[in-house]
C-alpha cells in the first residue's frame, strides 16, 4: 500500500520528498482511480480555491471524503487544512473532516510569510507560515497538537490532522519521525 498525495497544485513535491526520506511508497493523486491503492493521504499546501476548482472536473473530493471517513491517516498542511475544515471556500463546500473554523490568509500576505518556533507533538521545530490560515475555533472532539506561542496552529480529529504551517518545507528529523508513525500506525498524534 501507498500514501496518496493530492497533486492538483501546490507543495505535493515537497511531501513526496518527505515520504522518500522515510522510505514510504507514494502515489500522486489527480483522479479518483489514483485512490485505489492508498492507505494514508496527504493534502498539501498551495491554493485551496485553485484545488477546489480543479477537482470539480472529476469529483475527486467526493471519493477522497469517503476514504477519509473510512479512517485512513490523513494529513493536511496549510491549504490542506483549509480543505479539511468545515468552512466553505468562496461558496464551495470543503471536505468537512475536522470540526473547525479557519480564517484564510489570516497571518498576512505572501510577503509577510515568516518562520517561527512551533511546539508540535512532543518536539519544537522552526516552520514556515505562508499566507497561512488561522484556526479560529474547533469542536469538542478536536485536539490541539501544535502551538505558535499560545495560538493553536495544529489540530487532530480522530484519523485526521491539519497544520496551518508547512513542515514539508523543512522535513526535519522530528517531523519525519512523527510522519512515519502517523501514516504507518495512524497514531502518535498525541496532545501537548
Ligand atoms: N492562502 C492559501 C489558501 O487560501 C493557503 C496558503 C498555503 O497553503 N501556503 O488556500
Amino acid at each position: 500500500m501507498k500514501t496518496g498525495i493530492l497533486a492538483l497544485q501546490g507543495s505535493f513535491y515537497e511531501h513526496a520528498t518527505a515520504l522518500k526520506q522515510i522510505n514510504r511508497d507514494y502515489i500522486l493523486i489527480k483522479r479518483p482511480e489514483d485512490l485505489n491503492k492508498i492507505d494514508s493521504l496527504i493534502l498539501p499546501g498551495g491554493e485551496s480555491t485553485a484545488m477546489l476548482k480543479i477537482e470539480e472536473e472529476n469529483n475527486l473530493f467526493e471519493n477522497i471524503k469517503t476514504l477519509i471517513d473510512s479512517g485512513i491517516p490523513t494529513l493536511g498542511t496549510c491549504a490542506g487544512l483549509i480543505l479539511l475544515s468545515t468552512n466553505d471556500v468562496q461558496g464551495k463546500e470543503t471536505l468537512q473532516s475536522i470540526d473547525c473554523t479557519i480564517e484564510r490568509n489570516s497571518y498576512g500576505r505572501q510577503n509577510q510569510s515568516f518562520e517561527a518556533l512551533v511546539k508540535f507533538h512532543d518536539f519544537t521545530g522552526i516552520y514556515c507560515f505562508i499566507r497561512a490560515p488561522k484556526i479560529i475555533n474547533y469542536g469538542e472532539d478536536v485536539k490541539p497538537i501544535a502551538f505558535l506561542d499560545n495560538e493553536v496552529v495544529g489540530i487532530q480529529q480522530n484519523n485526521v490532522v491539519g497544520l496551518s504551517f508547512h513542515p514539508e518545507l523543512t522535513n526535519d528529523v522530528h517531523y519525519l519521525e512523527w510522519l512515519e508513525s502517523f501514516i504507518l500506525k495512524g497514531s502518535n498524534v498525541g496532545t501537548l
